[in-house]
């Protein structure tokens, strides 16, 4: 969609912190983290809300947020997705919120998710 913010990162046309790219996916690294590493798990395919996008457009998503909470070294995060202004989603383009909660002795920053 064309002024969609997150068709534009898709598309490149606006810059991101990219950490996961497949043909139906992608990850970046949200610009106002909650805590150190917070990142955006999203179909590329543009819908608003969840119950707008084929189940074979999501069927990647969660399986990417897991991938990266094991890349980052992570055991205690939020996976968090709104649909609508009440529920206070924002951006109207799918898009699943991966918010880590590392704890003392564990660290971020170990890697990404390989291809
Ligand atoms: P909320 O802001 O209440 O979490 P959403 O669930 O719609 O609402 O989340 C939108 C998220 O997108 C926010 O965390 C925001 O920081 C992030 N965001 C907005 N624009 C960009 C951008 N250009 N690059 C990365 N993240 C962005």
């Amino acid at each position: 969609m064309a002024a969609c913010i997150f068709c534009k990162i898709i598309r490149g046309e606006i810059p991101s912190m990219k950490i996961f790219e497949s043909e139906k996916t992608l990850a970046f690294l949200d610009i106002g983290p909650i805590s150190k590493g917070h990142s955006l798990v999203i179909p590329k395919f543009h819908g608003a809300k969840l119950h707008d996008i084929p189940d074979e457009q999501l069927a990647e998503v969660l399986s990417v947020a897991k991938r990266i909470a094991i890349a980052q070294g992570v055991e205690d995060y939020n996976i968090l997705q709104n649909n609508g202004r009440i529920a206070h989603q924002v951006v109207d383009h799918v898009h699943f919120h991966m918010i880590p909660k590392p704890n003392e002795t564990e660290g971020l920053g170990i890697g990404w998710p390989t291809q």
